[in-house]
This record gives structure tokens, C-alpha cells and sequence, in this order.
């Protein structure tokens, strides 16, 4: 075999994942990852008290996700695992429904609709769990399946909320494989890795390290060009030569950093939309959710934020899922939220974005006081979640863009699968072969 060099722009699980499959072959991989540390948005962070890292992004796994879990296997860590039964819960009218019980159909019975939107409901869920040929559904956008199928009332109270909160003034426009998929695939189980996830992608890049790849921190990617057949990738102003390169950055980064992508191919990549992601990170003094919820998704009858009940989609009291002892005792939780990237969220101080959340926190705990706050943290990126349009496979860029011997892959190209790091390692691994079956060609 001849030893190749690859340039991987991106140390996420997408990068990580590939860089793996491409050292392990013997390949030589540099990779340059514009952030501090490995992970992208899957990353985590410490603080001084803790043993673990939390990730700046709540993070779980189901237990299908069989492409990371078989990574992590590979990777003799299968001990780390952690998959307890978390509450998962719906606020309505002022009360926490919990949706993911042991007995669904009592949950279900449980809701505030009429006993004909119950049964719909459940019917619905019922199909979409055993239905498994998603494409035609593509064809229709999840509002208008779901309300023809479980009617008005149910998709009203129960799923219009989830689709305005991931999807703000595009959430009539998703198409119903996507919201397939996110039915299908659930689990009640949610997994995790000792440490967190920040520990597992941590080994994966020790892996690469070991295996001879490189791993540029902190050295963002400014240029790639093809000259004379080779690729030329700049950073820091120098330039390096790469037999190929696989770019996992987002499809406007894409853009940006390969001025001659052949015109179609750049036209593909300026249609695809996303949505961006905020959440507010507390430690707090005292338990918030004291039903030991989890997860509470809210409900979100407007995209319009100053008009909304609440001012964000989801609390997530990651503390009710993992023991806090990993956390010096703290009480961790997110409230997070999607947003439009031009969305004033992304604007807005800090201490004006925790003020707007944290105004609201008295209603799910009438004791929370700001002084229960021991330390807050706020994250935001402006591609968090791609919004998969009508007919969406039809827009999907190929991984092998047209440029031979320069790849792309980002969340996007999961679909119908709502994005994740299970299907970023299934994509990076499918692109490493892709790599180096063009190298085997010649
Ligand atoms: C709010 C939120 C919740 C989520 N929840 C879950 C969950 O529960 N479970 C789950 O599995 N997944 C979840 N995900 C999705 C998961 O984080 C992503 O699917 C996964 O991390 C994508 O990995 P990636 O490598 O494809 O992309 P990224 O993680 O985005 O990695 C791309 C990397 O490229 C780097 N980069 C960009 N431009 C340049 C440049 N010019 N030069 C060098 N480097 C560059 C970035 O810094 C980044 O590190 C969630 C995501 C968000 C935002």
C-alpha cells in the first residue's frame, strides 16, 4: 500500500472517526481543528470541582446507536458505558407530564387531550415506530402528515411545540422522514461515558495520536486549493500539500474555504439551511426539577421568543441522569434553546441571555432563587441543527464533491437521521473508505 496524506479539516466525531479508519490503514493524517481541543460540538468542559466534564451541549446516546457503540467496543471501552433510564417529561398547562414512563400507554392516558386525540396519538407513535420505509414521507412535511394522521388536537398540543422549538419559523416546512427518524430511533435508555463525552472522544484522539496521526489544535483551516493535482491547505498563512482532504466543518464554511468549487456543487451547498443552538449552563446550589426529570421539553406556541410562554425549548437537569458527585455536588442545568443564526440570541450579553432564562426557573420550582446560582456558563453556535426541507434527498451534497479527492462531511448528510455523533462516526468511518477506495483507483 502507498502511504497517502490527508488533511481533515475538523477534530469533531466526524474527523475523529475518519482519522481513525485512515491511520489505522497507515495513512499519514494531519488534522487541524480550529478550537482549543478535540470534539467540536460534542465537546465538554471542567470546572475546577469537578472530576468529569459536561458537555458545553446536552449530550446523550440511545442504545441503537450502534455505529459509536461498536467504536467504543473497538476501542476496548465498553466499560465506560453508562445507559440508566432517565425521566424524559412534557410540560402542559402548567404541569410535568413524564412520556418516557415503563408504561407508555398510561402515560399517554395521562395527557390533557380528549380520549380520541389519545388514542390517535398513540396509534401514530405506534406506526411510526414499526413503519421503516421513510423515503416517500419526504415527500410531505411533518405538520401537515402529522395533523392528517393523528389530527388536529393532538399534533396542536403535543408535537407542533417540538417542531416550533427545533425549528422556530421553518418548523412548517420540515418534512415528516425527518420527524420519522427522530420517532424511530428513541430509546428510553440514554447512555453516556464515564468521564463524559469529552473522555470519550479524548481516548479516540489518543487513538489517532498513536496510530501517527496529528492533531492541530487551535489552528483553524483559511484556504484549501487543488494545484498541479495536489492539494494545498493554508493555515497560519503556510501552506501544505494533501493527496485529498475531507472538510467536516458546515457546508457555509465549505464555501468559504474552497473559492473554486465547481459553481452546481456551491449552489447545492448555499441551499442547505440550519439552525443554531444557546443554552445557559447553572450550577446550582439546590435541586431544580425535584421530580428527578431529566429531560422537561416546553412548549413553544409561537417562534416568535418575545411572544412565547417560555423563552427557551428545553430544561435539562443533567444532575437527575448522572450522580452530581462527579460534579463537586453541584445541581447542573441546561436551558437551551434553537435559534435562527441571525437571531438576537446570539447578540445579546451573557448576563442578558441568563437573565431571560433564568426569569422563568421559578416556574418549574417555586423555591429557585438566583442566589441558588454558584456559577453559570454560556455556549452558542450558529450551526447546531440542519432543517431538512421537502424532498430533502434530493439536496443532499454528495460526501465526494466534484473536486476529485476533496470531501465533505457534516451533519447535513445524516439524514433521515436527526444529527448526532453516532451518525457522525458512522459517516466519518463510510468517508475514510470512500478516501481511500480513490486512492486504490489512483
Ligand atoms: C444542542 C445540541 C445537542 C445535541 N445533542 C446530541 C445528543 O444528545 N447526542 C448526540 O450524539 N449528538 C448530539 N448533538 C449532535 C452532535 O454534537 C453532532 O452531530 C456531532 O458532534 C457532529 O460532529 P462533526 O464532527 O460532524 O461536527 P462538529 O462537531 O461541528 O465538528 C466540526 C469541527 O470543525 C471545526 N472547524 C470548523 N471550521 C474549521 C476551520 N476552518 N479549520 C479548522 N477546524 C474547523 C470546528 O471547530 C469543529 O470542531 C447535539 C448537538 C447540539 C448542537
Amino acid at each position: 500500500m502507498i502511504k497517502r496524506r490527508v488533511a481533515i479539516i475538523g477534530a469533531g466525531a466526524t474527523g475523529l472517526a475518519a482519522a481513525y479508519d485512515l491511520t489505522c490503514a497507515g495513512h499519514s493524517v494531519d488534522i487541524y481543528e480550529g478550537g482549543a481541543e478535540v470534539g467540536g460540538l460534542a465537546a465538554g468542559f471542567r470546572d475546577d470541582s469537578w472530576d468529569w466534564t459536561l458537555e458545553k451541549f446536552y449530550h446523550h446516546w440511545f442504545a441503537n446507536d450502534d455505529a459509536i457503540l461498536g467504536l467504543i467496543k473497538e476501542l476496548g471501552a465498553s466499560d465506560k458505558l453508562l445507559f440508566p433510564r432517565p425521566i424524559t417529561s412534557l410540560w402542559l398547562d402548567g404541569r410535568i407530564y413524564q412520556m418516557d414512563s415503563p408504561n407508555v400507554v398510561v402515560a399517554n392516558l395521562r395527557l390533557p387531550i380528549s380520549l380520541v386525540a389519545k388514542i390517535r396519538y398513540g396509534l401514530t407513535g405506534l406506526y411510526l415506530r414499526l413503519f421503516k420505509n421513510w423515503l416517500p414521507m419526504e415527500r410531505h412535511t411533518a405538520q401537515n402528515w402529522l395533523r392528517r394522521t393523528m389530527g388536529r388536537e393532538a399534533y396542536e398540543r403535543l408535537w407542533r411545540s417540538l417542531l416550533i422549538g427545533k425549528f422556530g419559523y421553518s418548523f412548517d416546512k420540515v418534512n415528516m422522514a425527518w420527524f420519522w427518524a427522530r420517532v424511530y430511533k428513541r430509546t428510553p435508555r440514554l447512555g453516556t461515558f464515564e468521564g463524559g463525552f469529552q473522555a470519550f472522544l479524548e481516548l479516540l484522539a489518543d487513538r489517532v495520536r498513536e496510530q501517527g496521526g496529528v492533531i492541530h489544535l487551535g489552528q483553524p483551516v483559511e484556504c484549501i486549493k487543488k494545484e498541479d493535482g495536489q492539494f494545498v491547505v493554508t493555515v497560519n498563512g503556510a501552506d501544505s500539500g494533501y493527496d485529498a482532504v475531507l472538510n467536516t466543518s458546515s457546508p457555509q464554511i465549505m464555501l468559504r474555504l474552497v473559492p473554486d468549487l465547481p459553481p452546481d456543487y456551491a449552489t447545492r451547498l448555499s441551499a442547505l439551511q440550519g439552525m443554531g443552538a444557546v443554552v445557559v449552563i447553572l450550577a446550582l446550589k439546590h435541586q431544580l426539577l425535584t421530580d428527578n426529570t431529566y429531560w422537561l421539553s416546553l412548549p413553544a406556541d409561537t417562534p416568535d421568543k418575545s411572544q412565547a410562554e417560555f423563552p427557551f425549548l428545553a430544561l435539562v437537569e443533567h444532575t437527575n441522569y448522572m450522580d452530581r458527585a462527579h460534579y463537586g455536588g453541584d445541581h447542573l442545568v441546561y436551558c437551551g434553546d434553537y435559534v435562527a443564526p441571525d437571531h438576537d440570541y446570539f447578540d445579546i450579553s451573557e448576563d442578558e441571555l441568563v437573565e431571560r432564562f433564568t426569569a422563568v426557573l421559578k416556574r418549574f420550582n417555586p423555591d429557585f432563587s438566583p442566589d441558588w446560582i454558584r456559577k453559570r456558563w454560556v455556549y452558542r453556535t450558529r450551526y447546531a441543527q440542519p432543517i431538512p426541507l421537502v424532498n430533502h434527498s434530493q439536496a443532499l451534497p454528495d460526501l465526494r464533491t466534484p473536486m476529485d479527492g476533496l470531501y465533505l462531511a457534516n451533519m447535513s448528510q445524516v439524514y433521515p437521521w436527526d444529527r448526532g455523533t453516532n451518525y457522525a462516526v458512522e459517516m466519518g468511518r463510510t468517508v475514510a473508505g470512500m478516501i481511500m477506495t480513490g486512492f486504490e483507483r489512483g
